[in-house]
């Protein structure tokens, strides 16, 4: 049986993209249509493989952006310089096809029998999953204790903002701006560090169970920053992107 779903789940599909929007400038979220899909659990990823007319082929992950139950979506940030990203950011149009393969990954993902307190950090395109978990927390009636701390270059780049910002009522949302700060910003300033996190953070005592996902630098210097606050690993779950 376990055999069946995991050859099941590593089996290529065809997705049709159903819509494409931009969230930032340089970040898009593609709704995708899966007739086949087995479902996914909030924090789990999936691959995309996409053939050139010549055979060329190249693979990536990408969270879904969706919580369970919802229609998969992921949300893919511009690298300039990258193979994949700009053409699913720029190119793909609705209608077009790609083969997907998931859900993968039973670590990083949370449901309500996980409990809580929830401490979500991210960098840049790492509140992808992060989302997927906030959305199923809201979906599912979960009351479990929130607080996401994200890092992002300037305003304009928060991704989801009017939705994370809709959080705001039973969840305590935090920003970050590396880069650039609108006149009058209220909110944290530079990069997550210790002091940061001593806002933020639960204590280790009140029993947290922390995510963290984004580049993969950012990711082991917050996790470290936790183990040093007493954070047990296995309570400190983490997802890298890959990238500086
Ligand atoms: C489990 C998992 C989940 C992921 N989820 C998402 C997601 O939800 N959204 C998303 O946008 N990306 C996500 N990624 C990253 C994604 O898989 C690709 O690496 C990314 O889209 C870049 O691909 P590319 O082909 O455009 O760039 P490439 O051609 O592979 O790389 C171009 C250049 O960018 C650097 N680079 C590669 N990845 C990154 C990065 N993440 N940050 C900074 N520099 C990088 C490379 O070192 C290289 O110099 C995820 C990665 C993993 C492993």
């Amino acid at each position: 049986m376990a055999g069946t779903a995991v050859r099941g789940r590593l089996t290529w599909q065809v997705a049709t993209v159903a819509a494409v929007s931009d969230e930032t400038d340089s970040v898009r979220t593609i709704a995708l249509d899966l007739p086949d899909w087995p479902g996914h659990q909030a924090g789990q990823h999936l691959d995309v493989r996409l053939t050139a007319e010549d055979g060329y082929q190249a693979e990536r992950s990408y969270s879904i952006a969706s919580a369970n139950g919802e229609p998969v979506a992921i949300t893919v940030e511009r690298l300039d310089d990258g193979e994949v990203s700009p053409y699913l950011t720029k190119e793909l149009r609705p209608g077009d096809q790609m083969e997907i393969r998931g859900p993968i990954g039973n670590w990083f993902t949370w449901g309500p029998d996980d409990g809580g307190p929830l401490l979500l950090i991210a960098g840049g395109s790492g509140v992808v999953p992060l989302r997927a978990i906030l959305r199923y927390r809201q979906l599912s009636g979960s009351n479990v204790p929130v607080r996401l701390l994200y890092s992002s270059r300037s305003l304009e780049d928060v991704i989801y903002r009017e939705e994370l910002d809709m959080y705001r009522g039973t969840a305590d949302v935090r920003y970050t701006l590396t880069r650039r700060q609108p006149p009058g910003w209220g909110g944290f300033v530079g990069r997550v560090d210790d002091a940061m996190l001593g806002r933020v953070a639960w204590t280790a005592s009140q029993g947290p169970l922390a995510f963290i996902c984004g580049p993969t630098r950012f990711v082991e210097a917050v996790a470290e920053l936790l183990v040093a606050r007493h954070y047990p690993e296995s309570r400190v779950k983490t997802e890298r992107f890959g990238g500086a």
